[in-house]
C-alpha cells in the first residue's frame, strides 16, 4: 500500500501529503465527520450553521463561489466526459473568475445524453462504482432524471439541509415525522436522512392513510412536519373532517418542499392555521441540490444558499443575463461534484433581489419563492399567467376544498377553464361571483368556472398535478 493511503494517514492533516493529496483529504474527512458537524455547532438559538460562512458580504461570498467553483472545475474535468466536451478549450480558471463565459447546461440536454448513454449518461466525474445513492426526478417535466451521488456527494447534501434546519430554529429536542411514501424521489429522503444526523428523532410515515398518519404524529409528539403543501393541506382537510384538533397538537413547524406553495399568501395562510404551526417554504431540485430556504425572521420568501450555488437570472425574452430581478433562475452548484451542474437553466421563474435581510444574511433572495414553472405560463388574451397566481387567488376561498386548471391551447391563444370543487357547505353562486371578479380585477381575464361534486377531484400525497393541458382541436387528452 502507498504511503498516505490508509484511511487513518489520510486523515491526519499533517501526514505530509502533498497539494494534490490534501484536495483529496478535503472529501475524505467530510465523507467520514460531517454527521458530527452540526453536534458540533449545536447552539441552543443560534440560527446558523456556519455563521461565518452564512453572514459573509456579498463581495467575499463571490470570493468564495470562484474558489468553489475553481476547485470544482479542476476536480471534474478530468474524468467527466459531459462537462469535457461542454467545456472544451475553456481554462478554468479563468472561467471561476468570470462564468458568464460558461455555457448553460439545460434538461433537454441531460435528458439527451441519459438516452444515449443509458442508464445514467455521462454527466459522473468519478468511476460508477464511487457512487451509492440513486434517484430520479418525478418526470413531471417530461422524461424523469436519473441522479448519483457518493458518500461525500450526499454529506453535501446533509450539511445544506442542517442550514435550512438551523435558519428556521429548529432545536434538539425537536421531533420529525415525514408522512411520505419513500420512493426514488429525493427530497424527503435528504430531509429525513439528515434530521437524523443532525441529532433529532425522526419518524418515517410511508404506507399509511392519511387518518393513520394524523394519528401516528399525534401519538408521538411530533414538533416538526416535512411534506408538499398539497398534503399539508390534505392532512388538514382531513383532520377538520374528523373532529382533530391540529392546532392544539405539539406540531409547531412545517417544512414544505417540492411545489411554490410555501411562499403564496393564501397557501401559507391556509397551512398555518390549518395546522397552528410556523410554514417554512424550501426549494430544491433533485438534480441540483437544496438550494434555498427561508429564515425564521423573514417569512414569504426563500435564500439561496450562495455559499454552495451560484444564482443568475436570464430572462426569457432576451436570453439577456442579470444578477438581479424577474426572469428563469439559473444554478450552478459547488460541492456535488459526483454529477454537477454548470449554470442550469431551472425553468423556474422568480423575482431575485440582493440585500441585506434581518438575519444578517446577504444571501440573494427570491421573493414569494418560486413564481412558477416557466412551461406552465399560459397566455391569456395577451397576459403571461402563472397557474400559481390563480391558485394564490383560488385559495383566498375557503369554500374551495379543490380545484384544477383546463388550458386549452389554439395558436398564440390559450382558453382556460377552472374546475372547482367547493366544500359540502359552500354556496356556489356566490362563490362563482366572488373567484370571478378576484381573477379579473387582478389577472385582468374573465375565467370560464365550472363547479363539480365534493369529492370529484383527486388528492396527492407528493407534487399535486392541477393543470391539464390539452391540445387545441378535440379536447381529448
Ligand atoms: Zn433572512
Amino acid at each position: 500500500m502507498e504511503k498516505g493511503n490508509s484511511p487513518d494517514e489520510r486523515l491526519r492533516p499533517d501526514s505530509g501529503s502533498t497539494r494534490a493529496d490534501s484536495l483529496d483529504l478535503a472529501s475524505v474527512w467530510d465523507c467520514r465527520h460531517v454527521a458530527n458537524l452540526a453536534a458540533s455547532f449545536r447552539i441552543p438559538g443560534m440560527p446558523f450553521l456556519d455563521e461565518k460562512l452564512e453572514t459573509l458580504t456579498p463581495a467575499a461570498i463571490r470570493i468564495v463561489q470562484r474558489e468553489k467553483l475553481y476547485a470544482m472545475l479542476d476536480a471534474i474535468l478530468p474524468d467527466n466526459a459531459f462537462y469535457q466536451k461542454k467545456l472544451q478549450g475553456i481554462d478554468p480558471e479563468l472561467a471561476a473568475a468570470d462564468w458568464s463565459k460558461l455555457p448553460f447546461t439545460t434538461r433537454a440536454e441531460i435528458q439527451a445524453d441519459q438516452a444515449a448513454n443509458p442508464p445514467f449518461g455521462t454527466n459522473l466525474s468519478f468511476p460508477l462504482n464511487d457512487y451509492v445513492r440513486f434517484h430520479q426526478t418525478s418526470g413531471s417535466a417530461g422524461v424523469p432524471m436519473r441522479w448519483l451521488d457518493r458518500p461525500c456527494d450526499w454529506a453535501w447534501w446533509h450539511r445544506l439541509w442542517h442550514t435550512i434546519y438551523r435558519a428556521a430554529g429548529v432545536m434538539q429536542t425537536d421531533r420529525f415525522v415525514f408522512p411520505f411514501s419513500f420512493g426514488p424521489f429525493i427530497g424527503f429522503w435528504a430531509g429525513f436522512e439528515s434530521a437524523v444526523s443532525m441529532g433529532n428523532l425522526s419518524l418515517p410515515a410511508g404506507g399509511m392513510t392519511t387518518t393513520a398518519r394524523l394519528k401516528f404524529l399525534l401519538d408521538n409528539a411530533v414538533t416538526v412536519i416535512g411534506c408538499t403543501p398539497t398534503y399539508a393541506l390534505r392532512m388538514a382537510e382531513v383532520a377538520r373532517n374528523e373532529g382533530i384538533d391540529l392546532p392544539a397538537s405539539s406540531v409547531r413547524a412545517l417544512f414544505v418542499a417540492g411545489e411554490p406553495g410555501g411562499s403564496i399568501p393564501a397557501v401559507r395562510a391556509a397551512m398555518e392555521s390549518g395546522w397552528g404551526a410556523r410554514v417554512f417554504d424550501h426549494s430544491g431540485m433533485t438534480e441540483l441540490g437544496p438550494y434555498a430556504f427561508e429564515c425564521l425572521e423573514s417569512p414569504g420568501g426563500l435564500h439561496v444558499n450562495e455559499s454552495e450555488f451560484i444564482a443568475e437570472i436570464r430572462d426569457p425574452a432576451s436570453g439577456e443575463i442579470r444578477q438581479d430581478g424577474a426572469g428563469e433562475l439559473v444554478l450552478t452548484n459547488l460541492g456535488r461534484w459526483g454529477a454537477p451542474l454548470i449554470r442550469y437553466r431551472t425553468g423556474d421563474h422568480v423575482h431575485l433581489r440582493r440585500e441585506l435581510c434581518t438575519c444578517r444574511r446577504h444571501f440573494a433572495r427570491l421573493d414569494g419563492g418560486i413564481l412558477g414553472r416557466i412551461d406552465d405560463m399560459i397566455v391569456i388574451r395577451g397576459n403571461n399567467v402563472f397557474p400559481t397566481a390563480i391558485e394564490a387567488i383560488l385559495r383566498e376561498f375557503s369554500e374551495i376544498a379543490e380545484f384544477r386548471l383546463e388550458v386549452t391551447d389554439a395558436r398564440a391563444m390559450s382558453e382556460l377553464k377552472i374546475v372547482i370543487e367547493p366544500t359540502p357547505s359552500a354556496e356556489t353562486k356566490s362563490l362563482l361571483a366572488g373567484v370571478t371578479a378576484a381573477i379579473r380585477d387582478r389577472l385582468s381575464f374573465r375565467p370560464i368556472v365550472e363547479f363539480v361534486k365534493p369529492g370529484t377531484l383527486p388528492r396527492f400525497e407528493m407534487k399535486a398535478r392541477r393543470l391539464l393541458r390539452k391540445p387545441s382541436n378535440d379536447g381529448a387528452n
